[in-house]
Parts: structure tokens; C-alpha cells; sequence
């Protein structure tokens, strides 16, 4: 039975109608939702390639919350570096949503680290959520930093 803070999470989650995924710590638990409601409104079926992709996401942010990757010295002074150059794009009348989609990896805090890490984790594994922009492209120093701590991983034994 999952905790009562758990269960108000995926409360949340039920609800929030926007969300594709979520990962609950220390629970191992991952949710994928069925739908979700995009930006103009409308609720959309989750197609089985876009759960795989989100599925790829939030197992990243497990590994992440097992980890603590995205707060290695590392990890951190390349996603600050990279940032930057990421955030030098935004402002530039580019199509649309790719701004939202650069913003995301930006966000202020562990926030933004935390959702960098899990995406270059899911693009290293075969695709991450963001349709508008390449994580791994636009941060590739902060990839490489994943790259490491994967294979690290490896050799310790991990799957
Ligand atoms: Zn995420």
C-alpha cells in the first residue's frame, strides 16, 4: 500500500489532467497516464510510443532519486554552463512551443537539473519527451556527465 503522501501524489496526478508521468520516491512507483490534456484544450489519448518515451523519462527520474545524479558537481557545473547557452535562445520568436520546451530544462533550482537529467536519460535510451527540441544536442557536455555516471553504473553492476 503506497504511503499517504504517495497517495496524494497520484491523487494529484489523477487530476492535473497535464501530466504525462510521474515518479514517486521511495515507492518505485511510475505512472503513465492515459490522457492528457494538451494546450489547446483538448484531452488526447497517450499513443504507446509517446509511454514509451514518458516511460523512459520517469525511469530517469528513479534513477535520479536513487542517485542524487543531478546534484553532482558535474552534472551541476555543466547544466549551469549549458543553461545558459540553452536560455540565449529563448526570446527569438522561434515556432511555437519550442521556447515552452527549452523553459522546462531551464526551470530555477534542482527543478530544472532534475528534468535535464531525465531527459538525457530517456534520449540515451531512445527518445525523451521534449517534441520540439534535442536535450542531448543542445547540452552536450551535461550529456556526457550522464553517459559517465551510466557507465559507472555499469561497471558497479547495474542493468
Ligand atoms: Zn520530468
Amino acid at each position: 500500500m503506497p504511503s499517504v503522501s504517495a497517495r496524494r501524489s497520484l491523487h494529484w496526478f489523477a487530476r492535473s489532467l497535464a501530466h504525462a508521468g510521474v515518479t514517486l520516491h521511495p515507492e518505485r512507483i511510475i505512472a503513465i497516464a492515459s490522457t492528457v490534456k494538451l494546450k489547446d484544450g483538448t484531452i488526447a489519448v497517450t499513443s504507446a510510443a509517446r509511454a514509451r518515451t514518458v516511460l523512459r523519462h520517469e525511469h530517469g527520474h528513479a534513477l535520479d532519486l536513487l542517485l542524487a545524479a543531478s546534484g553532482s558537481p558535474a552534472f551541476v557545473a555543466a547544466h549551469a554552463k549549458e543553461s545558459l547557452d540553452l536560455a540565449a535562445w529563448t526570446g527569438r520568436n522561434l515556432p511555437p512551443g519550442v521556447e515552452d520546451d527549452i523553459l522546462y530544462f531551464l526551470q530555477k533550482g534542482a527543478s530544472g537539473r532534475q528534468e535535464t537529467f531525465a531527459e538525457l536519460f530517456a534520449e540515451r535510451f531512445g527518445g525523451g519527451t521534449a517534441t520540439l527540441i534535442n536535450v542531448a544536442e543542445a547540452m552536450p557536455q551535461t550529456r556526457e556527465t550522464v553517459r559517465a555516471i551510466m557507465d559507472d553504473l555499469s561497471q558497479k553492476g547495474g542493468r
